[in-house]
């Protein structure tokens, strides 16, 4: 098998078409071979390329679908549970934005910001935690916004865990971004 990350990552639902987590191509191939998908439900297909047989000069490849159910009953539970809190999808939850003024950041150049600060006792928590220029951090320090006069431009959320899929993979693809909608629900996210 040639191995190399270029290939888009596989979703991986339980059998009953709750989403668990990203898969590389590696453990879908597995999973094909051993028979262990239980149905498939992207709209596209993933080839890899394998190696040429000598004596026929072809070359082998293996198909898999985007979206793979296997035999797992996890989905629920993991649904109920908040997902990690990470830098990657916290700034894509704010859409790399700083919600405190407004302007658009590279990833390196943005920072996790305590809404209540933790030296004021708030948690490290996706409902406390926003995106925040490295400037705006500062200038708002050890305070709540109401103290530094700074004003919130969004209301933080954890995100449920179809959302949180979502937010964590770069290269998502469009069928499974439109399989993982259906999870998610639309928010008002004013201020
Ligand atoms: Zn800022």
């Amino acid at each position: 098998m040639h191995s190399g990350d270029n290939h888009p990552l596989i979703l991986k639902l339980d059998v009953g078409g709750i989403p668990l987590d990203w898969v590389h191509w590696e453990y879908a191939a597995t999973a094909y071979v051993n028979n262990k998908i239980a149905w498939e439900g992207g709209g596209k297909r993933i080839r890899i390329n394998g190696g040429t047989n000598r004596a026929t000069g072809l070359r082998s490849f293996l198909e898999m679908d985007t979206i793979i159910a296997v035999n797992d009953h996890r989905g629920g539970a993991l649904m109920g549970l908040v997902p990690p809190l990470t830098n990657r999808a916290l700034f894509q939850r704010d859409g790399h934005i700083c919600l405190y003024c407004g302007e658009r950041y590279r990833h390196s150049d943005l920072s996790r910001d305590h809404v209540v600060p933790t030296s004021k006792g708030g948690p490290d928590e996706w409902e406390n935690c926003v995106t925040a220029c490295g400037p705006c951090n500062r200038r708002k320090g050890s305070r709540s916004p109401e103290k530094a006069n700074m004003k919130l431009l969004a209301v933080p959320y954890a995100p449920n865990r179809a959302e949180y899929l979502i937010l964590s993979n770069r290269r998502i693809l469009g069928d499974q971004q439109a399989f993982l909608e259906q999870f998610v629900t639309k928010r008002d996210r004013a201020a």
